[in-house]
């Protein structure tokens, strides 16, 4: 059941004792970057303060800004010549961060991935085939090294090339993959297109999906059309990568390792700290980490903590779906709407397809959204009534849910452009 018994069901005072042994101890090597050390000048703070988990707040808030000026070693905290292996976000937002780990703090990361790999099910025993980019994005190495410490044999297959992953997956007889949900459903085409039906012809059984925001919706069609069990992965670069947070079996939320970190949810306008339940910013700290501590890092994430004790018996807490990043919100004719919310809508209509892309105009100082949907292909054949009444129903769902008219464009299926990596859902031409 459990790949860490005691730590994963350990007892929240033990887990908050835990917590800021850890704490006073990263704010003591952090310290020593030149980021913090100035910082820490700055606002008088001194390491020995640190009695309480409450003292935390004390240190003002470090943001992807602040990362971005630090850049490439302002917050290194131990001499380079501890550090063993760098990444770097996907500059997805912009300018790419960079983050450096010593031996220990890959040795900690590699654990925290194994633990979630054996909390949603997968055991030595499993055959595990990573679709991710093995670079300076975390996805690839980060799982890599997880599911070699846990036991399992681990196909690098990497991203991209669909036919040779297919084929992989089924020589090899892989039961567990790792992939972005939006390559999972571009994948379902190829499958398709080589008369491979997952369900019946290979031995899958466990995706692990993150990387990217996602419904409810697209966990389901992965699940339906791969047959298995799709488990959410969260992660950032700047918290070590994935890992982070993770479903267990009972898919109802991802426990988020308050070994690793702490966590604070905070109002993103007002800073101010929000009870468990409310959605907002999350903040973390890392605790396990030496060669580049980060004290109450802005995530610009989206989420809420999920009140209440998980069945599974494991006491860390529990944090919702993320609904995007800060910077994804779209401002619509004094509307705000989210990606993820078009998806969710989308993806519950009979009829629309695997891939969708949102694009933005301005008119005459007026907003437009068109979206571009890919629906099953029945509907571009014959009469083709249906495919206008489809259209049609989209758009009043769409309106419906969201206050917004788009224009609605359907397409045929594999259409539209798809990546490897994190896919792009929106294309803002309103900026000049
Ligand atoms: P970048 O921030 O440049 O995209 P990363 O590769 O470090 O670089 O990506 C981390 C970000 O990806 C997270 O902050 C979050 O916005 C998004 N992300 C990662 N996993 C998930 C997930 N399971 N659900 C939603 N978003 C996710
Ligand atoms: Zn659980």
């Amino acid at each position: 059941m459990f790949w860490e018994k005691d730590i994963e069901t350990i007892s929240r005072d033990q887990l908050e004792a835990l917590q800021l042994k850890r704490l006073q101890e990263t704010v003591e090597t952090a310290a020593n970057s030149p980021f913090y050390g100035r910082l820490f000048q700055e606002k008088g703070i001194t390491p020995h303060d640190f009695k309480g988990l409450d003292d935390l707040r004390k240190i003002p808030m470090t943001t992807k800004e602040d990362l971005r000026e630090g850049w490439p070693y302002g917050f290194l905290a131990v001499s380079r010549d501890e550090i063993v292996r760098m990444h770097s976000s996907s500059g997805t937002t912009g300018r790419a961060t960079v983050i450096f780990h010593t031996q220990s703090d890959l040795d900690s990361w590699t654990n925290q991935l194994a633990r979630c790999m054996y909390m949603a099910g997968m055991r030595k025993s499993d055959v595990f085939q990573n679709m991710m980019t093995y670079a300076l994005f975390t996805g690839g190495l980060g799982f890599h090294y997880g599911a070699e410490r846990l036991g399992a044999l681990v196909i690098p297959s990497g991203p991209g090339n669909s036919k040779r992953q297919i084929q992989l997956i089924q020589d090899f007889d892989t039961t567990a993959i790792h992939v972005i949900p939006s390559y999972a459903l571009h994948l379902t085409h190829v499958f398709e297109e080589v008369g491979v039906d997952p369900r019946k012809d290979t031995r899958l059984k466990i995706a692990f999906v993150g990387a990217e925001p996602h419904s409810e919706q697209v966990r389901e069609r992965i699940e339906d059309f791969y047959g298995v069990r799709a488990f959410n992965s969260y992660g950032l670069s700047e918290m070590s990568g994935p890992g982070v947070s993770f479903e267990c079996t009972c898919q109802n939320g991802m426990h988020i390792w308050e070994d690793a970190y702490i966590i604070e949810i905070v109002n993103p306008d007002t800073m101010e700290a929000l009870p468990d339940g409310e959605t907002g910013e999350l903040i973390m700290t890392t605790l396990c980490r030496r060669g580049m501590p980060l004290l109450r890092y802005r995530t610009k994430d989206l989420t809420r903590i999920i009140p209440g004790d998980c069945p599974c018996g494991r006491t860390h807490r529990r944090i919702e779906r993320i609904k995007g990043r800060s910077d994804d919100m779209m401002i619509l004719k004094g509307v705000n709407i989210f990606p993820i919310q078009i998806e969710k809508k989308l993806m519950e209509i009979p009829g629309v397809g695997r891939n969708f892309q949102i694009i933005l105009e301005r008119k005459d100082f007026n907003d437009d959204m068109i979206l571009k949907v890919e629906v099953e292909r029945e509907y571009f054949t014959g009469d083709l009534k249906k495919l206008e009444s489809l259209r049609k129903t989209i758009v009043n769902e769409l309106k419906s849910d969201i206050l917004i008219t788009p224009r609605v464009d359907l397409v045929e299926p594999n259409s539209l452009p798809t990546t490897e990596g994190k896919a792009k859902r929106v294309i803002d031409n309103r900026k000049d």
